[in-house]
């Protein structure tokens, strides 16, 4: 038994004693394959030597310093990175320590923004069905995720809905990807209009849908779409990176292929590659301008914002990622990964897409191919994929199940930058067996 109170209270998890590169062992000495990095957490593998060495070296040099009081030269450079690298440039940085407080920051911050500039009726987000932002309260509110979010309804402020961008699942035949495009963003014109858009704070999505659906990119011009409406309209567009972002859609943010900036960026997971727990927001200029040349205080903060220890393990992966061109790695790796997963799948009659950006793919796994229904809710098959999966020493990200069962069955890989072509081929071969062994369970 255990004291820790873990997400799933019947259950205690397997015991991790060592980890190195793409391997995590437990206490009875079995090796695990990660083929998600975690979370997409860890984009530069276990035990990376310099990652380690960086944390050290600012341990012995200052561990900690209140922010009340003092900055530190790791957090100032890694926000000076941050900031020269963020989309558009021209950005200032917040450093927090994980991707819930970076939304909930990031909500704080826009809503401060507009107090700040003599518009205090707008006190409302806008954002989309499937979506997840984290689990705070405002993190919570903002997201889709039903599951998450039900038994904490009350807590929860009111958000304008309106649907994501999914093309496989929600676009008709009848529409070519571009009439799609056009009548989801008529949709969030029309919801923009009908809440008033003066009391309107920002839309929030991201850009490639991670944990509620296995990696969903947005068809092409849909974010230009948005950018543009939220100009019109006067609303902040708040770009969600946490899980797509820093390097792992193959640019260092996924918005960028859109060629799209947002006025807010979030970022965690990648950032510090699970070295460290660290999330960061990145707000243009003319936000943190508002608010110094206003009240001069964001009324915002937590004890361990700016963790000197966080920030050097989040700078050190930053710079080997620049260093060692990984980017270009993710481009690459993520073609092969791409054609293994089609070789392997693109026939398969319970893999429906194959989809994604740089080595964050997803699957989505459906009952019938052509109609494309999913498997009934109950059958849990993204779940028995993934114990499957762990039974063979996989470690893959499922995701599903929501209580209607609207949201089917997916699977996500987002294997760190350093993994190998063999690598990549052992992953799909195991992933294969897995789902076979999961589909004869559910059947
Ligand atoms: N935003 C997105 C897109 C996420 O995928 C997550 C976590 O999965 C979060 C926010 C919340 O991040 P954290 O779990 O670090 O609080």
């Amino acid at each position: 038994m255990t004291s820790i109170m873990h997400r799933h209270l019947r259950q205690t998890p397997v015991t991790a004693v060592g980890a190195s590169g793409l391997s995590i062992t437990d206490s009875a000495g079995r090796r695990y394959l990660d083929a998600s990095g975690g979370a997409a957490v860890s984009s530069l593998g276990h035990g990376h030597p310099e990652v380690l060495a960086a944390v050290h070296a600012q341990l012995d040099k200052v561990a900690y310093a209140h922010t009340a009081f003092f900055t530190t030269e790791v957090a100032e450079e890694l926000a000076m990175r941050l900031a020269f690298n963020a989309p558009g440039g021209e950005s200032e940085v917040y450093l927090c320590s994980g991707g819930s407080e970076a939304m909930e920051t990031a909500l704080k911050l826009a809503r401060q923004y507009f107090v700040e500039t003599g518009q205090p009726q707008r006190g409302r987000f806008i954002a989309r069905r499937q979506s997840y932002h984290g689990n705070t309260l405002g993190a919570l509110a903002v997201g889709g995720n039903e599951l998450r979010r039900k038994a904490f309804a009350p807590l929860l402020m009111d958000v304008v809905r309106v649907a994501e961008c999914y093309e496989y699942r929600n676009r008709p035949e009848t529409q070519t990807r571009d009439q799609y495009t056009t009548v989801l963003l008529d949709e969030l014109e029309q919801a923009i209009v009908r809440a008033g858009p003066e009391t309107l704070i920002g839309f929030v999505a991201e850009p490639v849908v991670g944990a509620t659906l296995g990696a969903v990119p947005p068809t092409p011009g849909y974010f230009r779409g948005v950018r543009a409406l939220c100009d019109k309209y006067g609303i902040l567009f708040i770009a969600d990176e946490v899980m797509c972002g820093m390097g792992r859609c193959g640019t260092l943010y996924a918005i960028e292929q859109d060629g799209v900036v947002p006025d807010i960026v979030t970022v965690a997971k990648g950032l510090g590659a699970g070295y460290q727990p660290i999330g960061a927001v990145l707000a243009r200029k003319y936000i943190a301008q508002a608010i110094r040349a206003g009240s001069g205080i964001f009324q915002h903060g937590h004890t361990y914002i700016g963790h000197p220890c966080a920030a050097a393990a989040a700078l050190a992966v930053q710079k080997i990622i620049e260093r060692d061109k990984l980017l270009d790695v993710v481009k690459a790796r993520g073609a092969t990964l791409r054609a293994l997963l089609r070789e392997a799948f693109g026939s398969h009659p319970h893999v429906g897409d194959i989809r994604g950006r740089g080595l964050f793919l997803g699957l989505e796994l459906v009952e019938d191919r052509i109609s494309r229904r999913p498997f009934p809710a109950a059958c849990k098959l993204h779940a028995a994929v993934k114990v499957a999966a762990f039974e063979r020493g996989l470690i893959v990200y499922p995701m599903g199940g929501t209580i209607d069962g609207e949201r089917g069955d997916h699977v996500l890989l987002a294997p760190p930058f350093i993994v190998s072509d063999g690598e990549l081929g052992d992953i799909v071969t195991r992933l294969a067996d897995a789902l076979r062994a999961a589909l004869a369970q559910v059947r």
